[in-house]
């Protein structure tokens, strides 16, 4: 990335020497995030992140087809608020917060233009059956575009294989070890998006705008890392979180997991704390060095209870003590311990004060 932000500073969308090499730089990229998803070079759209991806996809296909847009209640706000600002509806989860097919089904007719399940949570980390969802939009939509968002899923999860059946996948280069700002829409050929933006022809017409060359050379180089790596991340990861996750319900009461592990991605660890505010536990973490958040971190600050708990059916109390302990490609054996030895602490502390 550093010799894109330095030396070698050319447009690709221009002509000349540096210009071409820019260009070049690109293409290369463009190919390995291709591989990574499994999709064609010419399929790759890069945006400025998760959320224009997703952006992209459901107003794209509602502005291309007409009709209505439809997502499951769990998705990121990048999905969610699209959908809903687009006269679209939500379809249930069951507790274990994957998506209820039946009603999936009954929520679709020829006048939906897109349906958009999420890969994996960013917040429970619980992992959505993508293809059986493809099946019954494919059967009762046939002209829907079925979208998913893979920000979450990427790092962890065969997104190549598992995403197949979907025409629109969203990544984003923050969430598997590449910088901020930038990520990537895969438009399977045939998929017709309107764009979201108009100006030149960059991205073959699909997204204007001169390309952040440094930010897209990074997010390959992060992509092909994560692919390269996925299999032993998983492994690491997943024993890190498992010795996380089997720490803390042992040693703080009442303490509870949400969703079955079995349905996360290795580097999730959702806790419920009963009786505890998980703003106020998150203020007494943060003062030890330990960064976790409640909701989706987008909506930290927030007073409101995270909209994925209320939908697995939690109540607005239950979903006040949730805490998000999200472990990561970086995460190692010492952040595990030094979690286990002050998150304890300090539910304790805060029992003591309430008390
Ligand atoms: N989708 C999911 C599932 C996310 O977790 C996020 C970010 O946290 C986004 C979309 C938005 O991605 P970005 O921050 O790159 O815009």
């Amino acid at each position: 990335m550093s010799e894109w932000l330095g030396g070698r500073f050319g447009n690709p969308s221009g002509a000349h020497a540096s210009a071409r090499a820019a260009r070049a730089a690109v293409d290369q990229a463009r190919e390995v995030l291709a591989g990574a998803l499994g999709a064609d070079p010419a399929e790759v759209v890069f945006t400025s992140g998760g959320t224009e991806a997703d952006n992209m996809a459901v107003f794209g296909a509602v502005r291309a087809r007409g009709g209505l847009a439809v997502c499951s209640a769990v998705e990121h706000d990048a999905v969610l608020n699209p959908t809903l600002a687009s006269g679209g509806t939500t379809v249930p989860v069951g507790p274990d917060g994957i998506v209820d097919l039946a009603r999936l089904e009954s929520a679709l007719s020829d006048d939906v233009a897109v349906v958009s399940v999420m890969l994996a949570n960013n917040e429970t980390g619980v992992v959505q059956p993508l293809a059986e969802v493809a099946d019954v939009v494919r059967r009762r939509a046939p002209r829907a575009v079925v979208h998913t968002d893979a920000v979450q899923a990427f790092c962890w999860l065969d997104v190549a294989g598992l995403a197949a059946s979907a025409d629109t996948v969203a990544i984003s280069g923050h969430k598997f070890g590449g910088p901020q700002g930038v990520g990537a829409l895969l438009v399977r050929g045939g998929t017709k998006l309107v764009p979201l933006t108009l100006g030149g022809g960059q991205e073959r017409e699909r997204r204007p705008g001169t390309h952040n060359v440094a930010g897209i050379v990074g997010l390959a180089a992060a992509a092909r890392a994560a692919v390269e790596t996925r299999r032993q991340t998983v492994q690491r990861v997943s024993a890190l979180r498992d010795r996380l996750a089997d720490g803390l319900l042992a040693a703080v009461p009442g303490a509870v997991e949400t969703g079955a592990r079995s349905d996360k991605v290795a580097g999730a660890c959702h806790l419920r704390f009963p009786g505890v505010e998980s703003e106020e536990l998150l203020f007494l973490l943060d003062a030890e060095g330990i960064a976790a958040s409640a909701g989706s971190a987008c909506a930290s600050g927030a007073t409101e209870p995270s909209h994925v708990l209320t939908a697995m059916g939690l109540t607005p109390q239950e979903a006040r003590g949730a805490i998000r302990f999200s472990l990561g490609w970086c995460s190692t054996d010492a952040d595990v311990d030094a979690a286990l030895r002050v998150v304890p602490r300090a539910v304790a502390r805060l029992g003591v004060v309430r008390a």
